[in-house]
Protein backbone atom coordinates (compact mmCIF):
# COMPACT_ATOMS: atom_id res chain seq x y z
CA UNK A 1 0.00 0.00 0.00
CA UNK A 2 0.92 3.34 -1.15
CA UNK A 3 -0.21 6.33 0.75
CA UNK A 4 0.10 9.77 -1.43
CA UNK A 5 1.77 12.27 1.27
CA UNK A 6 0.40 15.70 1.27
CA UNK A 7 2.50 19.18 1.83
CA UNK A 8 0.36 21.68 3.86
CA UNK A 9 1.42 25.45 4.58
CA UNK A 10 2.63 26.88 7.45
CA UNK A 11 -0.89 28.74 7.82
CA UNK A 12 -2.57 25.26 7.77
CA UNK A 13 -0.26 23.58 10.40
CA UNK A 14 -0.40 26.36 12.50
CA UNK A 15 -4.38 26.11 12.58
CA UNK A 16 -4.12 22.17 12.89
CA UNK A 17 -1.29 22.15 15.88
CA UNK A 18 -3.74 24.84 17.40
CA UNK A 19 -6.93 22.67 17.25
CA UNK A 20 -4.99 19.44 18.64
CA UNK A 21 -4.04 21.15 21.60
CA UNK A 22 -0.62 21.23 20.77
CA UNK A 23 -0.53 17.36 21.23
CA UNK A 24 0.41 15.30 17.64
CA UNK A 25 -1.54 12.19 18.49
CA UNK A 26 -4.92 14.60 17.91
CA UNK A 27 -3.38 15.44 14.30
CA UNK A 28 -5.69 14.38 11.79
CA UNK A 29 -3.33 12.18 9.61
CA UNK A 30 -4.13 14.31 6.17
CA UNK A 31 -2.52 17.17 7.72
CA UNK A 32 0.95 15.24 8.60
CA UNK A 33 3.23 15.14 6.17
CA UNK A 34 5.73 12.19 6.84
CA UNK A 35 4.27 10.39 9.91
CA UNK A 36 6.92 9.43 12.75
CA UNK A 37 4.55 9.34 15.45
CA UNK A 38 4.66 5.51 15.91
CA UNK A 39 6.10 2.05 14.42
CA UNK A 40 2.30 0.18 15.48
CA UNK A 41 0.06 -0.72 12.96
CA UNK A 42 1.64 1.72 10.95
CA UNK A 43 4.47 -0.46 8.81
CA UNK A 44 3.82 -1.52 4.82
CA UNK A 45 2.33 -5.38 4.78
CA UNK A 46 4.06 -7.22 2.00
CA UNK A 47 2.57 -9.44 -1.18
CA UNK A 48 2.16 -12.76 0.79
CA UNK A 49 0.36 -10.90 3.46
CA UNK A 50 -1.85 -9.12 1.16
CA UNK A 51 -2.08 -12.32 -0.34
CA UNK A 52 -3.30 -14.30 2.81
CA UNK A 53 -5.76 -11.39 3.65
CA UNK A 54 -7.85 -12.88 0.43
CA UNK A 55 -7.14 -16.03 2.80
CA UNK A 56 -9.27 -15.33 5.38
CA UNK A 57 -11.22 -18.36 6.96
CA UNK A 58 -14.27 -16.24 8.84
CA UNK A 59 -15.46 -18.84 10.92
CA UNK A 60 -16.65 -17.88 14.38
CA UNK A 61 -14.75 -20.96 15.67
CA UNK A 62 -11.76 -23.22 14.52
CA UNK A 63 -11.21 -20.63 11.58
CA UNK A 64 -7.85 -22.43 9.53
CA UNK A 65 -6.14 -19.13 9.68
CA UNK A 66 -6.20 -19.42 13.54
CA UNK A 67 -3.86 -22.81 13.18
CA UNK A 68 -1.63 -20.80 10.55
CA UNK A 69 -0.94 -18.83 13.28
CA UNK A 70 -0.55 -21.48 16.10
CA UNK A 71 2.18 -22.79 14.01
CA UNK A 72 3.77 -19.65 12.75
CA UNK A 73 3.78 -18.35 16.67
CA UNK A 74 5.15 -22.35 17.93
CA UNK A 75 7.67 -22.17 14.97
CA UNK A 76 9.21 -19.05 15.77
CA UNK A 77 8.76 -18.24 19.54
CA UNK A 78 8.50 -21.62 20.63
CA UNK A 79 5.70 -21.22 23.07
CA UNK A 80 3.04 -23.78 23.53
CA UNK A 81 0.02 -22.48 23.76
CA UNK A 82 -1.72 -19.60 21.92
CA UNK A 83 -4.21 -16.83 22.52
CA UNK A 84 -4.80 -14.17 20.21
CA UNK A 85 -5.87 -10.89 20.94
CA UNK A 86 -7.07 -7.52 19.74
CA UNK A 87 -3.64 -6.24 20.04
CA UNK A 88 -0.87 -6.15 23.12
CA UNK A 89 -3.23 -4.36 25.62
CA UNK A 90 -5.59 -7.18 25.39
CA UNK A 91 -2.83 -9.83 26.60
CA UNK A 92 -1.31 -7.86 29.09
CA UNK A 93 -5.18 -7.01 30.52
CA UNK A 94 -5.44 -10.40 30.69
CA UNK A 95 -2.12 -12.34 31.79
CA UNK A 96 -2.42 -8.89 34.44
CA UNK A 97 -5.97 -10.45 35.54
CA UNK A 98 -4.88 -13.69 36.58
CA UNK A 99 -1.39 -13.25 37.80
CA UNK A 100 -1.82 -10.57 39.96
CA UNK A 101 -3.08 -10.58 43.27
CA UNK A 102 -4.02 -6.52 45.55
CA UNK A 103 -0.69 -5.72 46.72
CA UNK A 104 1.25 -7.63 44.45
CA UNK A 105 4.57 -6.17 42.91
CA UNK A 106 5.84 -6.78 39.42
CA UNK A 107 9.16 -5.72 38.71
CA UNK A 108 10.65 -4.71 35.17
CA UNK A 109 12.92 -3.38 33.16
CA UNK A 110 11.70 -0.03 33.00
CA UNK A 111 7.60 0.57 32.50
CA UNK A 112 5.37 0.80 29.36
CA UNK A 113 2.53 2.88 29.56
CA UNK A 114 0.10 0.31 28.64
CA UNK A 115 1.72 -2.43 30.27
CA UNK A 116 2.01 -1.02 33.69
CA UNK A 117 -1.35 0.41 33.76
CA UNK A 118 -3.00 -3.42 33.83
CA UNK A 119 -0.37 -4.45 36.37
CA UNK A 120 -1.80 -1.39 38.62
CA UNK A 121 -5.71 -2.45 37.30
CA UNK A 122 -5.47 -5.89 38.73
CA UNK A 123 -4.04 -4.26 41.99
CA UNK A 124 -0.10 -4.79 41.48
CA UNK A 125 2.73 -2.39 41.35
CA UNK A 126 4.87 -1.79 38.73
CA UNK A 127 8.59 -1.71 40.29
CA UNK A 128 11.47 -0.70 38.24
CA UNK A 129 14.83 -2.30 38.05
CA UNK A 130 16.27 -1.60 35.03
CA UNK A 131 20.35 -0.16 35.16
CA UNK A 132 21.18 3.19 35.62
CA UNK A 133 22.59 3.65 32.54
CA UNK A 134 18.88 3.32 30.85
CA UNK A 135 18.10 6.41 32.22
CA UNK A 136 21.31 8.19 31.07
CA UNK A 137 20.82 9.45 27.45
CA UNK A 138 24.54 10.06 26.60
CA UNK A 139 25.68 6.41 28.30
CA UNK A 140 26.79 4.25 25.30
CA UNK A 141 26.50 1.13 27.16
CA UNK A 142 25.49 -1.47 24.79
CA UNK A 143 22.69 -2.99 26.42
CA UNK A 144 20.77 -0.28 28.15
CA UNK A 145 17.31 -2.67 28.89
CA UNK A 146 19.71 -5.00 30.65
CA UNK A 147 17.87 -5.43 34.39
CA UNK A 148 19.67 -4.66 37.16
CA UNK A 149 20.33 -7.73 39.21
CA UNK A 150 21.34 -6.19 42.43
CA UNK A 151 17.86 -4.01 42.45
CA UNK A 152 16.11 -7.58 41.53
CA UNK A 153 17.63 -9.40 44.33
CA UNK A 154 16.91 -6.52 46.57
CA UNK A 155 13.24 -6.37 45.38
CA UNK A 156 12.89 -10.59 45.95
CA UNK A 157 14.43 -10.04 49.50
CA UNK A 158 12.46 -6.71 50.61
CA UNK A 159 8.98 -8.45 49.16
CA UNK A 160 9.21 -11.92 49.08
CA UNK A 161 8.87 -14.04 45.76
CA UNK A 162 5.10 -14.60 46.75
CA UNK A 163 4.79 -11.16 46.53
CA UNK A 164 6.00 -10.99 42.78
CA UNK A 165 3.67 -13.23 40.58
CA UNK A 166 6.35 -12.48 37.85
CA UNK A 167 9.24 -10.64 36.28
CA UNK A 168 8.09 -8.36 33.28
CA UNK A 169 10.88 -8.66 30.78
CA UNK A 170 10.58 -6.10 27.82
CA UNK A 171 13.10 -6.42 25.11
CA UNK A 172 14.05 -3.13 22.73
CA UNK A 173 12.87 -0.76 25.96
CA UNK A 174 10.61 1.16 24.10
CA UNK A 175 11.02 4.22 26.92
CA UNK A 176 14.65 4.14 27.57
CA UNK A 177 14.85 4.99 23.84
CA UNK A 178 14.87 1.21 22.06
CA UNK A 179 17.67 -0.60 23.95
CA UNK A 180 18.28 -3.91 24.02
CA UNK A 181 18.62 -6.41 26.56
CA UNK A 182 21.30 -8.96 26.13
CA UNK A 183 21.06 -13.00 26.61
CA UNK A 184 23.39 -13.03 29.11
CA UNK A 185 21.74 -10.76 31.24
CA UNK A 186 18.18 -12.57 30.48
CA UNK A 187 19.87 -15.99 31.42
CA UNK A 188 20.57 -14.57 34.50
CA UNK A 189 17.31 -12.93 35.56
CA UNK A 190 15.84 -16.61 34.68
CA UNK A 191 18.31 -18.43 36.85
CA UNK A 192 17.79 -15.96 40.13
CA UNK A 193 13.91 -15.76 39.29
CA UNK A 194 14.13 -19.79 39.11
CA UNK A 195 15.82 -19.98 42.29
CA UNK A 196 12.55 -18.62 44.26
CA UNK A 197 10.08 -19.79 42.06
CA UNK A 198 9.07 -16.95 40.26
CA UNK A 199 7.89 -16.68 36.46
CA UNK A 200 9.15 -14.26 33.31
CA UNK A 201 6.27 -12.79 31.15
CA UNK A 202 8.60 -11.36 28.16
CA UNK A 203 6.95 -8.24 26.40
CA UNK A 204 7.88 -9.68 23.45
CA UNK A 205 6.90 -6.67 21.03
CA UNK A 206 10.04 -5.96 19.27
CA UNK A 207 11.87 -9.41 19.89
CA UNK A 208 13.51 -9.34 16.35
CA UNK A 209 15.15 -5.70 16.69
CA UNK A 210 16.40 -6.99 20.60
CA UNK A 211 17.67 -9.88 18.34
CA UNK A 212 19.57 -8.39 15.86
CA UNK A 213 21.20 -5.72 18.41
CA UNK A 214 22.53 -9.32 20.07
CA UNK A 215 23.60 -10.19 17.12
CA UNK A 216 25.38 -7.48 16.17
CA UNK A 217 26.84 -6.96 19.63
CA UNK A 218 26.99 -9.80 22.11
CA UNK A 219 30.01 -11.91 22.17
CA UNK A 220 29.71 -15.24 20.30
CA UNK A 221 26.59 -14.53 18.80
CA UNK A 222 27.49 -13.23 15.63
CA UNK A 223 26.82 -16.54 13.34
CA UNK A 224 23.63 -17.46 14.72
CA UNK A 225 20.55 -16.35 12.99
CA UNK A 226 18.07 -14.25 14.15
CA UNK A 227 15.31 -16.72 14.41
CA UNK A 228 17.63 -19.02 16.75
CA UNK A 229 18.50 -15.63 18.77
CA UNK A 230 14.50 -14.96 19.14
CA UNK A 231 13.84 -18.80 19.88
CA UNK A 232 16.29 -18.40 22.75
CA UNK A 233 14.81 -15.24 24.14
CA UNK A 234 11.63 -17.01 24.18
CA UNK A 235 12.81 -20.18 25.48
CA UNK A 236 14.15 -17.90 28.89
CA UNK A 237 10.43 -17.20 29.28
CA UNK A 238 7.34 -18.97 30.75
CA UNK A 239 5.07 -16.32 27.92
CA UNK A 240 4.62 -13.43 26.27
CA UNK A 241 2.64 -11.07 25.44
CA UNK A 242 2.97 -9.27 21.94
CA UNK A 243 1.47 -6.27 20.29
CA UNK A 244 2.18 -7.37 16.64
CA UNK A 245 1.68 -4.08 15.55
CA UNK A 246 5.03 -3.35 15.76
CA UNK A 247 7.99 -6.35 15.11
CA UNK A 248 5.06 -8.62 13.36
CA UNK A 249 4.45 -5.95 10.49
CA UNK A 250 0.41 -6.36 10.70
CA UNK A 251 -2.19 -3.49 11.07
CA UNK A 252 -3.75 -4.93 14.01
CA UNK A 253 -3.16 -7.83 16.05
CA UNK A 254 -1.78 -9.48 19.23
CA UNK A 255 -1.67 -12.58 21.35
CA UNK A 256 -0.78 -14.01 24.39
CA UNK A 257 1.50 -17.20 24.40
CA UNK A 258 2.08 -19.33 27.43
CA UNK A 259 3.04 -22.50 28.75
CA UNK A 260 1.61 -23.74 31.84
CA UNK A 261 -1.52 -25.37 30.46
CA UNK A 262 -3.36 -24.36 33.92
CA UNK A 263 -2.37 -20.33 33.33
CA UNK A 264 -3.54 -20.93 29.22
CA UNK A 265 -6.88 -22.48 30.60
CA UNK A 266 -8.08 -19.43 32.03
CA UNK A 267 -6.81 -17.07 30.17
CA UNK A 268 -8.44 -18.55 26.91
CA UNK A 269 -11.73 -18.26 29.38
CA UNK A 270 -11.06 -14.61 29.80
CA UNK A 271 -10.29 -13.97 26.44
CA UNK A 272 -13.98 -15.22 26.01
CA UNK A 273 -15.14 -12.25 28.19
CA UNK A 274 -12.77 -9.85 27.08
CA UNK A 275 -11.72 -10.38 23.37
CA UNK A 276 -13.64 -13.01 21.64
CA UNK A 277 -13.72 -16.41 20.99
CA UNK A 278 -10.12 -18.12 21.76
CA UNK A 279 -9.48 -19.00 18.68
CA UNK A 280 -9.87 -15.12 16.80
CA UNK A 281 -9.68 -13.24 19.82
CA UNK A 282 -10.93 -10.01 18.54
CA UNK A 283 -9.44 -10.85 15.23
CA UNK A 284 -10.66 -11.89 12.02
CA UNK A 285 -9.89 -14.87 10.17
CA UNK A 286 -7.48 -12.25 7.53
CA UNK A 287 -5.87 -10.17 10.35
CA UNK A 288 -4.63 -13.93 11.81
CA UNK A 289 -3.68 -14.81 8.30
CA UNK A 290 -1.62 -12.06 7.24
CA UNK A 291 -0.16 -11.72 11.19
CA UNK A 292 0.75 -15.24 11.01
CA UNK A 293 2.84 -14.35 7.58
CA UNK A 294 4.31 -11.30 9.28
CA UNK A 295 5.83 -13.34 11.95
CA UNK A 296 7.86 -15.04 9.53
CA UNK A 297 9.19 -12.05 7.42
CA UNK A 298 10.07 -10.14 10.65
CA UNK A 299 12.91 -12.48 11.21
CA UNK A 300 14.45 -12.68 8.54
CA UNK A 301 17.64 -11.10 8.33
CA UNK A 302 17.33 -8.80 5.51
CA UNK A 303 14.39 -7.46 6.68
CA UNK A 304 16.27 -6.93 10.19
CA UNK A 305 18.89 -5.71 8.85
CA UNK A 306 17.66 -2.77 6.32
CA UNK A 307 14.61 -1.93 9.18
CA UNK A 308 17.02 -1.23 11.69
CA UNK A 309 19.65 0.36 9.36
CA UNK A 310 17.11 2.76 8.50
CA UNK A 311 16.98 4.04 12.00
CA UNK A 312 20.76 4.30 12.39
CA UNK A 313 21.03 6.39 9.10
CA UNK A 314 18.26 8.85 10.35
CA UNK A 315 20.04 9.10 14.05
CA UNK A 316 23.63 9.16 12.42
CA UNK A 317 22.86 12.24 10.50
CA UNK A 318 21.45 13.71 13.54
CA UNK A 319 24.19 13.37 15.92
CA UNK A 320 26.52 14.11 13.26
CA UNK A 321 24.76 17.55 13.14
CA UNK A 322 25.34 17.79 17.00
CA UNK A 323 21.64 17.35 17.84
CA UNK A 324 21.63 15.62 21.24
CA UNK A 325 20.01 12.10 20.94
CA UNK A 326 19.50 8.77 22.99
CA UNK A 327 22.84 6.55 22.56
CA UNK A 328 23.20 4.09 21.47
CA UNK A 329 20.64 4.47 18.68
CA UNK A 330 17.34 2.16 19.07
CA UNK A 331 16.00 -0.23 17.01
CA UNK A 332 12.84 1.62 15.94
CA UNK A 333 12.82 4.86 16.94
CA UNK A 334 15.81 7.89 17.24
CA UNK A 335 15.12 9.57 20.76
CA UNK A 336 16.21 13.60 20.76
CA UNK A 337 17.17 14.53 24.33
CA UNK A 338 14.29 17.43 24.93
CA UNK A 339 16.23 18.58 28.27
CA UNK A 340 19.23 19.26 25.87
CA UNK A 341 17.92 21.27 23.47
CA UNK A 342 15.77 23.34 25.62
CA UNK A 343 17.33 23.99 28.77
CA UNK A 344 15.65 26.86 30.01
CA UNK A 345 12.52 24.98 29.58
CA UNK A 346 11.54 23.24 33.56
CA UNK A 347 9.79 20.05 32.81
CA UNK A 348 6.67 21.17 34.12
CA UNK A 349 6.26 23.23 30.89
CA UNK A 350 6.95 19.63 28.92
CA UNK A 351 9.93 20.90 26.59
CA UNK A 352 9.45 17.46 24.84
CA UNK A 353 5.97 17.96 23.93
CA UNK A 354 7.07 21.65 23.14
CA UNK A 355 9.79 20.45 20.87
CA UNK A 356 7.66 18.08 19.51
CA UNK A 357 4.61 20.63 18.24
CA UNK A 358 7.84 22.49 17.13
CA UNK A 359 9.09 19.79 14.86
CA UNK A 360 5.21 19.62 13.21
CA UNK A 361 4.61 23.48 12.54
CA UNK A 362 8.18 23.36 10.48
CA UNK A 363 7.39 20.52 8.79
CA UNK A 364 4.30 18.58 8.57
CA UNK A 365 6.49 15.96 10.51
CA UNK A 366 4.84 14.30 13.40
CA UNK A 367 6.52 12.85 16.31
CA UNK A 368 5.55 12.34 19.73
CA UNK A 369 6.81 13.11 23.54
CA UNK A 370 8.07 10.28 25.77
CA UNK A 371 8.32 12.33 28.85
CA UNK A 372 6.67 13.85 31.80
CA UNK A 373 3.33 13.53 29.69
CA UNK A 374 3.60 10.15 29.07
CA UNK A 375 4.67 8.97 32.50
CA UNK A 376 1.42 10.51 34.11
CA UNK A 377 0.92 10.29 37.73
CA UNK A 378 1.14 8.27 40.68
CA UNK A 379 -1.78 6.30 41.32
CA UNK A 380 -1.98 6.56 45.11
CA UNK A 381 -0.73 10.01 45.52
CA UNK A 382 -1.70 11.52 42.54
CA UNK A 383 1.12 13.38 41.76
CA UNK A 384 2.55 13.92 38.73
CA UNK A 385 5.48 11.81 37.97
CA UNK A 386 8.80 13.34 36.79
CA UNK A 387 11.03 11.46 34.81
CA UNK A 388 14.29 11.69 34.08
CA UNK A 389 14.29 11.19 30.21
CA UNK A 390 12.57 13.60 28.24
CA UNK A 391 12.26 12.75 24.43
CA UNK A 392 10.78 13.01 21.57
CA UNK A 393 10.41 9.73 19.54
CA UNK A 394 11.28 9.74 15.79
CA UNK A 395 9.39 6.27 15.20
CA UNK A 396 9.70 4.73 12.24
CA UNK A 397 7.17 2.63 10.06
CA UNK A 398 8.38 -0.77 8.76
CA UNK A 399 8.86 -1.20 5.62
CA UNK A 400 7.18 2.72 4.27
CA UNK A 401 9.41 5.26 4.22
CA UNK A 402 12.74 5.51 1.45
CA UNK A 403 15.94 7.12 3.18
CA UNK A 404 15.11 10.32 1.06
CA UNK A 405 12.09 11.16 3.43
CA UNK A 406 14.29 10.79 6.30
CA UNK A 407 16.28 13.51 4.72
CA UNK A 408 13.21 15.63 4.92
CA UNK A 409 13.32 15.04 8.78
CA UNK A 410 16.92 15.35 9.77
CA UNK A 411 16.59 18.71 7.69
CA UNK A 412 13.40 20.08 9.77
CA UNK A 413 14.59 19.27 12.98
CA UNK A 414 17.67 20.86 12.69
CA UNK A 415 15.94 23.68 11.53
CA UNK A 416 14.36 23.56 14.62
CA UNK A 417 16.88 22.79 16.54
CA UNK A 418 18.62 26.19 15.07
CA UNK A 419 15.63 28.32 15.89
CA UNK A 420 15.24 26.54 19.47
CA UNK A 421 14.81 29.80 21.04
CA UNK A 422 11.70 30.71 19.89
CA UNK A 423 9.85 27.56 21.24
CA UNK A 424 7.50 28.27 24.07
CA UNK A 425 7.35 25.75 27.09
CA UNK A 426 3.54 24.48 27.44
CA UNK A 427 0.70 24.03 29.82
CA UNK A 428 -1.78 21.36 30.52
CA UNK A 429 -5.20 22.12 29.77
CA UNK A 430 -6.81 18.89 29.58
CA UNK A 431 -6.07 15.97 30.98
CA UNK A 432 -8.00 12.86 31.13
CA UNK A 433 -7.52 10.16 33.97
CA UNK A 434 -5.64 7.08 32.41
CA UNK A 435 -2.71 7.29 29.82
CA UNK A 436 -3.04 10.93 29.53
CA UNK A 437 -0.46 11.87 26.78
CA UNK A 438 -3.05 10.36 24.30
CA UNK A 439 -5.59 12.61 24.61
CA UNK A 440 -4.28 15.55 26.60
CA UNK A 441 -4.70 19.06 25.33
CA UNK A 442 -1.89 22.38 26.17
CA UNK A 443 -2.08 25.88 25.57
CA UNK A 444 1.29 27.76 24.62
CA UNK A 445 3.10 30.05 27.79
CA UNK A 446 3.72 33.45 26.97
CA UNK A 447 7.21 33.80 26.40
C1 LIG B 1 2.69 -1.04 21.68
C2 LIG B 1 3.23 -1.71 22.85
C3 LIG B 1 2.40 -2.38 23.77
C4 LIG B 1 0.89 -2.33 23.68
O1 LIG B 1 0.41 -2.93 22.56
P1 LIG B 1 -0.86 -2.38 21.72
O2 LIG B 1 -0.86 -3.28 20.53
O3 LIG B 1 -0.62 -0.94 21.39
O4 LIG B 1 -2.07 -2.57 22.58
C5 LIG B 1 3.01 -3.05 24.81
N1 LIG B 1 4.34 -3.05 24.97
C6 LIG B 1 5.15 -2.41 24.13
C7 LIG B 1 6.63 -2.43 24.36
C8 LIG B 1 4.64 -1.70 23.06
O5 LIG B 1 5.45 -1.03 22.24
Amino acid sequence: MVERVRMTSREERERAIRDAGYNTFLLRSRDVYIDLLTDSGTSAMSDEQWAGMMRGDEAYAGSTNFYHLEDAMRRVYGYRYLVPTHQGRGAEHIISKILIRPGDIIPGNMYFTTTKLHQELAGGKFLDVIIDEAHDPASTHPFKGNVDLDKLESAIRKYGAKKIPYVSMAVSVNMAGGQPISLENLRAVRSLTKAHGIRVILDATRVAENAYFIKRREPGQQKRTIAEIVGEICSLTDGCTMSAKKDCLVNVGGFLALNEEEIYEQASNLCVVYEGLHTYGGLAGRDMEALAIGIGESVEEDHIRARVGQVEYLGKKLAGWGIPIVLPIGGHAVFIDARKVLPRLPQKHFPAQALSAAIYLDSGVRTMERGAVSAGRNRETGKPIWPRLELVRLTLPRRVYTQAHMDVVAESVLAVHESRDQILGLKMVYEPRFLRFFQAKFQPLDS
